[in-house]
């Protein structure tokens, strides 16, 4: 999998100052490098795209590189709502969607997300297009929150679903996360309310559109 993926990072990712200068900046703030892959950007910024999205809540915000990748696809008009845990991350997540232009149209929720996300559903706020790539254990609850808060026909993308292999290769490492992502895949695969895909992309993202 490691193989295929830096097959597709190398062919098909354009080299991308503005995203190389978020890593930077993550490095130098001591914060982790856990930002989704160069891939998986793209593919965030295809779908928002290809679903005319306008309205997106991220849960995991780090220092913006997917946020960048998310705002790029819903052009003007556009509005990232994102929820970090970290005061500190949030605020370099500001400066560098500030940096890359899209300062006026994005908004942090600092906290715990599934605070935030009791207050979003408590104010009746809707999305067209969720990103959720926080603490692995909540993942189901973050889907279920996602699902209250969804306009019909909205897409919901999860990260890091194939646990680096794990989840599928019993021969593989297994990560403190695996069980929870396997729970997650079962519960996205077979919820009534959505049609799912899991794409191998990056550590694997899942795709659902909620039905109509
Ligand atoms: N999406 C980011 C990107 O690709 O640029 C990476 C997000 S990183 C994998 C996970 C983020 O979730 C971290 O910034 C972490 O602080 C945040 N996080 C962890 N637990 C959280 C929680 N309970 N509520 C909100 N954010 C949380």
């Amino acid at each position: 999998m490691k193989q295929i993926n830096q097959y597709i990072d190398a062919v098909f990712h354009d080299s991308d100052p503005i995203l190389k200068e978020v890593i930077s900046s993550i490095k130098e703030n001591g914060m982790p490098s856990i930002s989704v892959s160069p891939s998986s950007g793209k593919l965030l910024t295809m779908l928002v795209s290809i679903a005319g999205a306008k309205n997106i809540l991220e849960i995991g915000a780090l220092g913006g590189y997917s946020g960048i990748c998310l705002a790029r696809g819903f052009g003007e008009g556009g509005m990232l709502t994102s929820l970090e845990l970290e005061e500190k991350y949030a605020e370099l997540a500001r400066s560098n969607l500030t940096k890359a232009g899209f300062g006026d149209q994005v908004s942090y929720m600092t906290g715990p997300a599934l605070e935030s996300l009791e207050t979003l559903t408590a104010d009746q706020k809707r999305f067209d297009f969720f990103f959720i790539d926080a603490d692995k254990a909540n993942y189901n609850s973050y889907l279920e929150y996602c699902i209250k808060l969804a306009e019909p026909g909205a897409l919901i993308v999860a990260d890091n679903v194939l646990a680096g292999g794990s989840v599928a290769d019993p021969g593989a490492k297994p990560k403190r996360y695996t069980e929870f992502m396997k729970n997650f895949n079962e519960t996205a695969a077979n919820h009534p309310r959505l049609e799912s895909l899991l794409l191998p992309i990056g550590d694997g993202m899942t795709i659902s559109r909620l039905r109509e």
